[in-house]
Protein backbone atom coordinates (compact mmCIF):
# COMPACT_ATOMS: atom_id res chain seq x y z
CA UNK A 1 0.00 0.00 0.00
CA UNK A 2 1.58 3.45 -1.21
CA UNK A 3 1.02 6.58 1.45
CA UNK A 4 2.82 9.97 1.71
CA UNK A 5 6.88 8.58 2.04
CA UNK A 6 6.53 6.20 -0.93
CA UNK A 7 6.83 3.23 0.75
CA UNK A 8 5.38 0.66 -1.23
CA UNK A 9 6.19 -2.31 0.98
CA UNK A 10 6.03 -6.77 0.32
CA UNK A 11 7.42 -8.15 3.13
CA UNK A 12 8.32 -11.63 2.30
CA UNK A 13 10.87 -13.17 4.09
CA UNK A 14 8.82 -12.73 6.76
CA UNK A 15 6.99 -15.44 5.60
CA UNK A 16 9.99 -17.82 6.12
CA UNK A 17 10.26 -20.28 9.01
CA UNK A 18 10.62 -18.47 11.79
CA UNK A 19 13.60 -19.56 12.75
CA UNK A 20 14.78 -17.56 10.27
CA UNK A 21 14.55 -14.01 11.78
CA UNK A 22 13.26 -12.19 15.08
CA UNK A 23 10.28 -9.71 15.03
CA UNK A 24 11.83 -6.23 16.87
CA UNK A 25 9.69 -3.68 18.59
CA UNK A 26 11.20 0.36 17.65
CA UNK A 27 14.11 1.74 18.79
CA UNK A 28 14.46 4.32 21.63
CA UNK A 29 16.39 7.17 20.60
CA UNK A 30 15.42 11.11 21.19
CA UNK A 31 17.45 13.21 19.14
CA UNK A 32 17.85 11.96 15.86
CA UNK A 33 19.27 13.57 13.09
CA UNK A 34 19.90 13.69 9.06
CA UNK A 35 22.97 14.29 8.28
CA UNK A 36 22.77 12.29 4.61
CA UNK A 37 20.53 11.37 2.17
CA UNK A 38 20.62 10.23 -1.55
CA UNK A 39 17.57 11.88 -3.30
CA UNK A 40 18.60 9.74 -6.39
CA UNK A 41 18.63 6.33 -5.04
CA UNK A 42 15.24 7.25 -2.61
CA UNK A 43 13.73 8.72 -6.26
CA UNK A 44 14.76 5.06 -7.69
CA UNK A 45 13.24 3.71 -4.81
CA UNK A 46 10.23 5.39 -5.05
CA UNK A 47 10.46 6.93 -1.79
CA UNK A 48 9.52 10.91 -1.56
CA UNK A 49 13.03 13.16 -0.66
CA UNK A 50 10.50 15.92 1.21
CA UNK A 51 8.23 13.27 3.31
CA UNK A 52 11.79 11.04 4.56
CA UNK A 53 12.80 14.45 5.37
CA UNK A 54 10.29 14.86 7.91
CA UNK A 55 10.01 14.07 11.81
CA UNK A 56 8.24 11.00 11.08
CA UNK A 57 10.68 10.17 8.12
CA UNK A 58 13.47 10.62 10.10
CA UNK A 59 12.08 8.30 12.65
CA UNK A 60 11.90 5.89 10.23
CA UNK A 61 16.03 6.18 8.83
CA UNK A 62 16.72 5.75 12.91
CA UNK A 63 14.28 2.87 13.77
CA UNK A 64 12.03 4.51 16.13
CA UNK A 65 8.58 4.33 14.41
CA UNK A 66 7.51 1.45 12.31
CA UNK A 67 6.99 2.53 8.77
CA UNK A 68 3.45 1.63 7.01
CA UNK A 69 4.02 -1.76 5.47
CA UNK A 70 6.92 -2.48 7.38
CA UNK A 71 7.86 -5.35 9.34
CA UNK A 72 10.78 -4.74 11.80
CA UNK A 73 13.43 -8.08 12.13
CA UNK A 74 16.64 -9.16 12.27
CA UNK A 75 17.88 -12.23 9.99
CA UNK A 76 19.34 -14.82 11.27
CA UNK A 77 22.42 -16.54 9.70
CA UNK A 78 25.46 -18.63 10.15
CA UNK A 79 29.33 -18.01 8.52
CA UNK A 80 33.22 -18.66 8.73
CA UNK A 81 34.43 -16.10 10.13
CA UNK A 82 38.18 -16.04 9.23
CA UNK A 83 37.50 -19.93 8.67
CA UNK A 84 36.23 -20.05 12.53
CA UNK A 85 32.46 -21.36 11.72
CA UNK A 86 29.84 -19.22 13.78
CA UNK A 87 26.36 -18.96 14.36
CA UNK A 88 25.31 -15.02 13.89
CA UNK A 89 22.44 -12.78 12.46
CA UNK A 90 22.04 -9.29 12.45
CA UNK A 91 23.77 -8.13 15.60
CA UNK A 92 23.04 -4.73 14.45
CA UNK A 93 20.34 -4.23 11.89
CA UNK A 94 17.30 -4.17 11.40
CA UNK A 95 14.97 -4.74 8.27
CA UNK A 96 12.37 -2.19 7.44
CA UNK A 97 10.41 -4.14 4.43
CA UNK A 98 11.34 -4.81 1.11
CA UNK A 99 10.53 -2.01 -0.88
CA UNK A 100 8.82 -2.90 -4.54
CA UNK A 101 10.47 0.00 -6.58
CA UNK A 102 7.87 2.16 -9.20
CA UNK A 103 9.91 -0.04 -11.87
CA UNK A 104 8.71 -3.22 -10.46
CA UNK A 105 12.18 -4.30 -8.42
CA UNK A 106 12.02 -5.30 -4.79
CA UNK A 107 14.93 -3.94 -2.41
CA UNK A 108 15.52 -4.50 1.24
CA UNK A 109 15.45 -1.67 2.99
CA UNK A 110 17.87 -1.86 6.70
CA UNK A 111 19.04 -0.20 9.59
CA UNK A 112 22.43 -0.46 10.17
CA UNK A 113 23.27 0.45 13.72
CA UNK A 114 19.61 0.49 14.91
CA UNK A 115 20.63 -1.28 18.40
CA UNK A 116 20.36 -4.73 19.87
CA UNK A 117 18.98 -7.66 18.55
CA UNK A 118 18.86 -11.69 20.27
CA UNK A 119 21.45 -12.18 17.48
CA UNK A 120 23.88 -8.82 19.11
CA UNK A 121 26.01 -12.04 21.62
CA UNK A 122 28.10 -9.41 23.34
CA UNK A 123 28.00 -6.18 21.25
CA UNK A 124 26.21 -2.86 21.81
CA UNK A 125 24.14 -3.25 19.09
CA UNK A 126 25.22 0.47 17.65
CA UNK A 127 27.29 2.21 15.19
CA UNK A 128 29.42 5.57 14.85
CA UNK A 129 29.43 7.59 12.46
CA UNK A 130 33.10 7.53 10.81
CA UNK A 131 32.13 3.58 9.70
CA UNK A 132 28.38 4.53 8.61
CA UNK A 133 29.39 7.67 6.61
CA UNK A 134 32.22 5.20 4.86
CA UNK A 135 30.37 3.02 4.13
CA UNK A 136 27.96 5.30 2.33
CA UNK A 137 30.81 6.72 0.40
CA UNK A 138 32.05 3.97 -0.49
CA UNK A 139 28.92 2.04 -1.82
CA UNK A 140 27.47 4.73 -3.57
CA UNK A 141 30.80 5.50 -5.16
CA UNK A 142 31.11 1.83 -6.67
CA UNK A 143 27.55 1.62 -7.47
CA UNK A 144 28.23 2.14 -11.09
CA UNK A 145 31.57 0.32 -10.99
CA UNK A 146 30.13 -3.23 -9.53
CA UNK A 147 26.90 -4.88 -8.18
CA UNK A 148 26.98 -3.40 -4.40
CA UNK A 149 24.29 -2.50 -1.63
CA UNK A 150 23.88 1.10 -1.68
CA UNK A 151 23.59 3.69 0.87
CA UNK A 152 19.91 5.83 1.37
CA UNK A 153 20.87 7.77 4.54
CA UNK A 154 22.99 8.27 7.50
CA UNK A 155 21.32 9.67 10.64
CA UNK A 156 23.13 10.31 13.93
CA UNK A 157 21.29 8.96 17.09
CA UNK A 158 22.47 11.65 19.49
CA UNK A 159 24.30 9.01 21.67
CA UNK A 160 27.76 8.62 22.30
CA UNK A 161 28.98 5.15 21.50
CA UNK A 162 31.37 3.77 23.80
CA UNK A 163 34.74 2.12 21.73
CA UNK A 164 38.42 2.91 22.34
CA UNK A 165 36.70 6.29 22.86
CA UNK A 166 33.34 8.01 23.38
CA UNK A 167 32.20 8.11 19.95
CA UNK A 168 28.87 9.96 17.86
CA UNK A 169 26.67 7.00 17.12
CA UNK A 170 24.64 6.65 13.88
CA UNK A 171 22.63 4.13 11.72
CA UNK A 172 23.00 3.87 8.01
CA UNK A 173 20.14 3.05 5.80
CA UNK A 174 21.32 0.01 3.14
CA UNK A 175 19.50 -0.64 0.20
CA UNK A 176 19.73 -4.34 -1.39
CA UNK A 177 18.33 -6.62 -3.35
CA UNK A 178 18.32 -8.88 -0.45
CA UNK A 179 20.64 -9.71 2.45
CA UNK A 180 20.48 -13.29 1.91
CA UNK A 181 24.36 -14.58 2.17
CA UNK A 182 25.93 -17.85 1.83
CA UNK A 183 25.75 -17.84 5.90
CA UNK A 184 21.90 -17.55 5.84
CA UNK A 185 22.29 -21.16 3.89
CA UNK A 186 24.79 -22.37 6.36
CA UNK A 187 22.62 -21.43 9.37
CA UNK A 188 19.59 -23.60 7.31
CA UNK A 189 21.89 -26.41 6.51
CA UNK A 190 22.85 -26.54 10.46
CA UNK A 191 19.84 -26.61 12.11
CA UNK A 192 19.60 -30.22 9.52
CA UNK A 193 15.68 -29.32 8.44
CA UNK A 194 16.01 -30.16 4.73
CA UNK A 195 12.34 -28.53 4.86
CA UNK A 196 13.39 -25.64 5.93
CA UNK A 197 16.31 -25.34 3.89
CA UNK A 198 14.65 -26.15 0.60
CA UNK A 199 11.72 -23.33 1.89
CA UNK A 200 15.24 -21.08 1.71
CA UNK A 201 16.50 -21.73 -1.69
CA UNK A 202 13.28 -21.91 -2.93
CA UNK A 203 12.93 -18.85 -1.72
CA UNK A 204 16.14 -17.09 -3.13
CA UNK A 205 16.01 -18.75 -6.58
CA UNK A 206 12.28 -16.86 -6.64
CA UNK A 207 14.18 -14.08 -5.48
CA UNK A 208 17.10 -13.93 -7.41
CA UNK A 209 17.20 -16.81 -10.10
CA UNK A 210 14.10 -18.04 -10.89
CA UNK A 211 15.55 -19.14 -14.39
CA UNK A 212 16.88 -22.26 -12.52
CA UNK A 213 13.46 -23.70 -11.62
CA UNK A 214 13.78 -24.31 -15.76
CA UNK A 215 15.93 -26.72 -14.92
CA UNK A 216 16.02 -30.78 -14.49
CA UNK A 217 17.78 -29.74 -11.16
CA UNK A 218 16.93 -26.78 -9.93
CA UNK A 219 19.38 -26.24 -7.58
CA UNK A 220 22.32 -27.31 -9.22
CA UNK A 221 21.60 -24.83 -11.65
CA UNK A 222 21.13 -22.06 -8.95
CA UNK A 223 24.57 -23.16 -7.60
CA UNK A 224 26.07 -22.73 -10.89
CA UNK A 225 24.14 -18.76 -11.30
CA UNK A 226 25.79 -18.20 -7.76
CA UNK A 227 29.41 -19.49 -8.40
CA UNK A 228 29.01 -17.13 -11.89
CA UNK A 229 28.02 -14.53 -10.60
CA UNK A 230 30.49 -14.47 -7.83
CA UNK A 231 33.39 -14.85 -10.78
CA UNK A 232 31.93 -11.91 -12.53
CA UNK A 233 31.76 -9.88 -9.37
CA UNK A 234 35.29 -10.77 -7.90
CA UNK A 235 36.66 -9.67 -11.52
CA UNK A 236 35.36 -6.28 -10.91
CA UNK A 237 36.60 -5.54 -7.52
CA UNK A 238 40.51 -6.92 -8.76
CA UNK A 239 39.69 -4.80 -11.77
CA UNK A 240 39.66 -1.82 -9.96
CA UNK A 241 41.68 -2.89 -6.96
CA UNK A 242 39.34 -3.29 -4.33
CA UNK A 243 40.27 -4.79 -1.15
CA UNK A 244 36.90 -5.96 0.49
CA UNK A 245 38.93 -7.07 3.61
CA UNK A 246 35.91 -9.32 5.27
CA UNK A 247 35.11 -12.14 3.37
CA UNK A 248 33.75 -14.46 5.60
CA UNK A 249 30.77 -16.46 4.18
CA UNK A 250 28.22 -14.19 6.10
CA UNK A 251 29.23 -11.28 4.09
CA UNK A 252 29.10 -13.20 0.58
CA UNK A 253 25.70 -12.25 -0.91
CA UNK A 254 23.57 -14.80 -2.94
CA UNK A 255 22.61 -11.60 -4.96
CA UNK A 256 25.84 -11.65 -6.10
CA UNK A 257 25.74 -7.73 -4.48
CA UNK A 258 29.20 -6.86 -2.68
CA UNK A 259 28.19 -6.16 0.91
CA UNK A 260 29.25 -4.97 4.02
CA UNK A 261 32.35 -2.50 3.61
CA UNK A 262 33.65 -2.39 7.50
CA UNK A 263 37.49 -2.73 6.50
CA UNK A 264 37.11 -2.31 2.71
CA UNK A 265 40.10 0.30 0.90
CA UNK A 266 41.26 0.27 -2.32
CA UNK A 267 45.37 -0.18 -3.63
CA UNK A 268 47.34 2.46 -3.81
CA UNK A 269 50.44 0.80 -4.80
CA UNK A 270 49.84 -2.56 -6.72
CA UNK A 271 50.92 -5.21 -4.90
CA UNK A 272 48.90 -8.31 -4.71
CA UNK A 273 49.91 -9.16 -1.14
CA UNK A 274 47.86 -5.61 0.02
CA UNK A 275 46.15 -5.76 3.47
CA UNK A 276 44.54 -3.54 5.01
CA UNK A 277 42.17 -5.14 7.80
CA UNK A 278 44.10 -4.60 11.51
CA UNK A 279 42.50 -7.95 12.48
CA UNK A 280 43.82 -9.70 9.23
CA UNK A 281 47.18 -11.27 10.83
CA UNK A 282 47.63 -13.45 8.19
CA UNK A 283 46.50 -11.99 4.82
CA UNK A 284 43.64 -14.54 4.30
CA UNK A 285 41.98 -12.05 2.73
CA UNK A 286 44.89 -9.98 0.84
CA UNK A 287 43.84 -8.27 -2.58
CA UNK A 288 45.49 -11.10 -4.42
CA UNK A 289 43.86 -13.95 -2.23
CA UNK A 290 40.05 -12.51 -3.41
CA UNK A 291 39.56 -15.13 -5.49
CA UNK A 292 40.63 -18.30 -4.13
CA UNK A 293 38.68 -16.73 -0.56
CA UNK A 294 35.52 -16.33 -3.19
CA UNK A 295 35.88 -20.55 -4.42
CA UNK A 296 36.76 -21.81 -0.40
CA UNK A 297 33.18 -19.86 0.20
CA UNK A 298 31.37 -21.06 -2.51
CA UNK A 299 32.41 -24.70 -1.49
CA UNK A 300 30.87 -24.04 1.86
CA UNK A 301 28.04 -22.69 -0.07
CA UNK A 302 27.73 -26.20 -1.83
CA UNK A 303 27.95 -28.04 1.20
CA UNK A 304 24.57 -26.70 2.76
CA UNK A 305 22.94 -27.46 -0.77
CA UNK A 306 23.64 -31.25 -1.02
CA UNK A 307 20.38 -32.46 -0.10
CA UNK A 308 18.85 -30.46 -2.53
CA UNK A 309 20.52 -31.37 -4.89
CA UNK A 310 20.56 -35.72 -5.08
CA UNK A 311 19.51 -37.68 -2.66
CA UNK A 312 22.49 -39.06 -3.41
CA UNK A 313 25.03 -37.64 -1.25
CA UNK A 314 27.75 -38.41 -2.95
CA UNK A 315 26.21 -37.92 -6.64
CA UNK A 316 25.40 -34.39 -5.29
CA UNK A 317 29.16 -33.85 -4.37
CA UNK A 318 30.26 -34.77 -7.70
CA UNK A 319 27.86 -32.64 -9.51
CA UNK A 320 28.53 -29.39 -7.43
CA UNK A 321 31.99 -29.79 -7.19
CA UNK A 322 32.07 -29.49 -11.05
CA UNK A 323 30.52 -26.68 -10.88
CA UNK A 324 32.45 -25.01 -8.05
CA UNK A 325 35.48 -26.15 -10.60
CA UNK A 326 34.32 -23.36 -13.04
CA UNK A 327 34.83 -20.44 -11.07
CA UNK A 328 38.71 -19.93 -12.12
CA UNK A 329 37.78 -20.23 -15.56
CA UNK A 330 34.96 -18.03 -15.19
CA UNK A 331 36.31 -15.65 -13.61
CA UNK A 332 39.95 -15.75 -15.57
CA UNK A 333 37.28 -15.01 -18.96
CA UNK A 334 35.99 -11.62 -16.74
CA UNK A 335 39.26 -10.50 -15.45
CA UNK A 336 40.78 -10.39 -19.00
CA UNK A 337 37.77 -8.91 -20.23
CA UNK A 338 38.12 -6.61 -18.27
CA UNK A 339 41.85 -6.02 -18.57
CA UNK A 340 41.35 -5.89 -22.32
CA UNK A 341 39.23 -3.13 -21.43
CA UNK A 342 41.24 -1.11 -19.49
CA UNK A 343 44.27 -1.43 -22.01
CA UNK A 344 41.74 -0.92 -25.15
CA UNK A 345 42.21 -3.73 -26.71
CA UNK A 346 38.84 -4.27 -28.51
CA UNK A 347 39.23 -8.18 -29.60
CA UNK A 348 41.34 -11.29 -27.33
CA UNK A 349 44.46 -12.70 -28.44
CA UNK A 350 45.90 -15.76 -27.20
CA UNK A 351 48.98 -13.30 -25.87
CA UNK A 352 46.65 -11.06 -23.97
CA UNK A 353 47.29 -12.84 -20.75
CA UNK A 354 51.09 -12.61 -20.89
CA UNK A 355 50.81 -8.89 -21.83
CA UNK A 356 48.55 -8.09 -18.67
CA UNK A 357 50.79 -10.48 -16.55
CA UNK A 358 53.78 -8.86 -17.49
CA UNK A 359 52.27 -4.82 -16.96
CA UNK A 360 51.05 -6.10 -13.37
CA UNK A 361 54.49 -7.65 -12.71
CA UNK A 362 56.24 -3.99 -13.85
CA UNK A 363 53.91 -2.11 -11.77
CA UNK A 364 54.48 -4.35 -8.72
CA UNK A 365 57.73 -4.68 -9.37
CA UNK A 366 58.52 -0.46 -9.28
CA UNK A 367 55.26 0.80 -6.79
CA UNK A 368 53.39 1.68 -9.63
CA UNK A 369 50.24 3.47 -8.54
CA UNK A 370 47.35 0.88 -9.59
CA UNK A 371 44.59 3.44 -10.49
CA UNK A 372 46.87 5.76 -12.06
CA UNK A 373 49.12 3.71 -14.41
CA UNK A 374 45.90 3.11 -15.99
CA UNK A 375 45.25 6.75 -16.32
CA UNK A 376 48.55 7.24 -17.29
CA UNK A 377 48.42 4.83 -20.03
CA UNK A 378 44.75 6.36 -21.21
CA UNK A 379 45.78 9.74 -21.16
CA UNK A 380 49.34 8.86 -22.53
CA UNK A 381 51.10 10.72 -19.63
CA UNK A 382 54.65 8.87 -19.75
CA UNK A 383 56.56 10.92 -17.52
CA UNK A 384 54.37 10.86 -14.09
CA UNK A 385 56.77 7.73 -12.43
CA UNK A 386 59.90 6.57 -13.18
CA UNK A 387 58.21 3.13 -14.46
CA UNK A 388 57.98 4.72 -18.10
CA UNK A 389 61.60 5.43 -18.25
CA UNK A 390 62.51 1.50 -17.82
CA UNK A 391 63.62 -0.57 -20.64
CA UNK A 392 60.95 -2.97 -19.57
CA UNK A 393 58.49 -0.63 -20.10
CA UNK A 394 59.54 0.33 -23.55
CA UNK A 395 59.38 -2.96 -24.38
CA UNK A 396 56.18 -3.81 -23.16
CA UNK A 397 54.79 -0.64 -24.61
CA UNK A 398 55.99 -1.79 -28.18
CA UNK A 399 53.95 -4.88 -27.72
CA UNK A 400 50.90 -3.01 -26.57
CA UNK A 401 50.77 -0.61 -29.18
CA UNK A 402 51.48 -2.97 -31.67
CA UNK A 403 48.59 -5.55 -30.30
CA UNK A 404 46.08 -2.00 -30.46
CA UNK A 405 43.88 -0.89 -33.03
CA UNK A 406 43.39 2.92 -33.75
CA UNK A 407 44.28 4.77 -30.95
CA UNK A 408 40.84 7.07 -30.65
CA UNK A 409 38.93 3.83 -30.58
CA UNK A 410 41.40 2.77 -27.90
CA UNK A 411 41.16 5.82 -26.16
CA UNK A 412 37.50 5.64 -25.79
CA UNK A 413 37.35 2.29 -24.51
CA UNK A 414 39.97 3.24 -21.83
CA UNK A 415 38.52 6.64 -20.86
CA UNK A 416 35.01 4.08 -20.43
CA UNK A 417 36.92 1.63 -18.49
CA UNK A 418 39.60 3.18 -16.02
CA UNK A 419 37.48 5.37 -13.60
CA UNK A 420 39.13 8.84 -13.09
CA UNK A 421 39.08 8.16 -9.46
CA UNK A 422 38.23 5.60 -6.84
CA UNK A 423 37.48 6.84 -2.91
CA UNK A 424 41.15 7.02 -2.20
CA UNK A 425 41.74 5.58 1.16
CA UNK A 426 43.74 8.92 2.67
CA UNK A 427 40.63 11.33 1.23
CA UNK A 428 38.08 9.15 2.63
CA UNK A 429 40.13 9.65 5.67
CA UNK A 430 40.39 13.14 5.50
CA UNK A 431 36.66 14.09 4.70
CA UNK A 432 35.46 11.81 7.74
CA UNK A 433 37.64 13.37 9.73
CA UNK A 434 35.80 16.99 8.98
CA UNK A 435 32.40 15.15 9.43
CA UNK A 436 32.92 13.67 12.36
CA UNK A 437 35.49 16.18 14.47
CA UNK A 438 34.28 19.20 13.21
CA UNK A 439 30.52 18.55 12.31
CA UNK A 440 31.69 19.99 8.44
CA UNK A 441 30.05 17.71 5.65
CA UNK A 442 31.39 19.98 3.06
CA UNK A 443 34.24 18.04 1.93
CA UNK A 444 32.41 14.80 2.07
CA UNK A 445 29.84 16.07 0.03
CA UNK A 446 32.02 17.29 -2.37
CA UNK A 447 33.80 14.37 -2.73
CA UNK A 448 30.84 12.63 -3.12
CA UNK A 449 30.17 14.57 -6.21
CA UNK A 450 33.34 13.98 -7.50
CA UNK A 451 32.93 9.71 -7.12
CA UNK A 452 29.57 10.32 -9.06
CA UNK A 453 30.50 9.66 -12.24
CA UNK A 454 33.67 7.82 -12.07
CA UNK A 455 34.66 8.13 -15.82
CA UNK A 456 33.67 11.11 -16.53
CA UNK A 457 37.17 12.43 -16.63
CA UNK A 458 36.50 16.05 -14.88
CA UNK A 459 38.98 17.96 -13.65
CA UNK A 460 36.77 18.35 -10.34
CA UNK A 461 37.98 14.58 -10.18
CA UNK A 462 41.38 15.31 -11.22
CA UNK A 463 42.10 17.54 -7.74
CA UNK A 464 41.00 14.00 -5.68
CA UNK A 465 43.00 11.57 -8.18
CA UNK A 466 46.57 11.97 -5.80
CA UNK A 467 47.74 8.71 -4.53
CA UNK A 468 49.19 9.38 -0.79
CA UNK A 469 52.33 11.36 -0.61
CA UNK A 470 53.98 8.80 1.66
CA UNK A 471 53.55 5.09 1.85
CA UNK A 472 55.62 4.61 5.13
CA UNK A 473 52.57 3.96 7.46
CA UNK A 474 50.71 1.75 6.18
CA UNK A 475 46.97 2.21 5.88
CA UNK A 476 44.94 0.44 8.33
CA UNK A 477 41.01 -0.44 8.35
CA UNK A 478 39.15 -1.72 11.49
CA UNK A 479 36.14 -4.08 11.51
CA UNK A 480 33.11 -4.35 14.04
CA UNK A 481 33.10 -0.46 14.70
P1 LIG B 1 30.62 -7.81 10.24
O1 LIG B 1 32.05 -8.17 10.45
O2 LIG B 1 30.33 -6.34 10.25
O3 LIG B 1 30.05 -8.48 9.05
O4 LIG B 1 29.84 -8.35 11.52
C1 LIG B 1 29.89 -9.68 11.94
C2 LIG B 1 28.80 -9.96 12.93
O5 LIG B 1 28.96 -9.19 14.11
C3 LIG B 1 27.40 -9.65 12.40
O6 LIG B 1 26.54 -10.66 12.87
C4 LIG B 1 27.09 -8.31 13.03
O7 LIG B 1 25.71 -8.13 13.16
C5 LIG B 1 27.78 -8.44 14.38
N1 LIG B 1 28.15 -7.13 14.94
C6 LIG B 1 29.08 -6.26 14.50
N2 LIG B 1 29.13 -5.16 15.29
C7 LIG B 1 28.21 -5.33 16.26
C8 LIG B 1 27.77 -4.55 17.39
N3 LIG B 1 28.30 -3.37 17.67
N4 LIG B 1 26.79 -5.07 18.16
C9 LIG B 1 26.26 -6.26 17.89
N5 LIG B 1 26.61 -7.04 16.87
C10 LIG B 1 27.58 -6.58 16.06
MG1 LIG C 1 28.52 -8.81 7.98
Amino acid sequence: MQNDFGFNFDNTYATLPESFFSLLGPSSLTSPELVLFNDELAHFLGLSTEAMRSEDGIAFLAGTKVPPGGVLLAQAYAGHQFSHFTMLGDGRALLLGEQITPSGERYDIQLKGSGRTPYSRGGDGKATLGPMLREYIISEAMADIFPTTRSLAVITTGEKVARETLLPGAVLTRVAKSHLRVGTFQFAAGRGRDQELKTLADYAINRHYPEAFQDANPYLSFYRAVVHTQASLIAQWMLIGFVHGVMNTDNMAISGETIDYGPCAFLDIYDPSTVYSSIDHYGRYAYGNQPKIAAWNLARFAETLLPLIDSDQEKARDLATIELESFSGKYDQHFLAGMRKKLGLKDSHEEDAALIHDLLELMREHKADYTNTFLDLTFQRFDEHDLYRLEGFASWRERWEKRRGTWEEAQALMKRSNPALIPRNHRVEEVLRAAVQERDYKPLKKLLSALKEPFAHSPEQAEFASPPESNDIPYRTFCGT
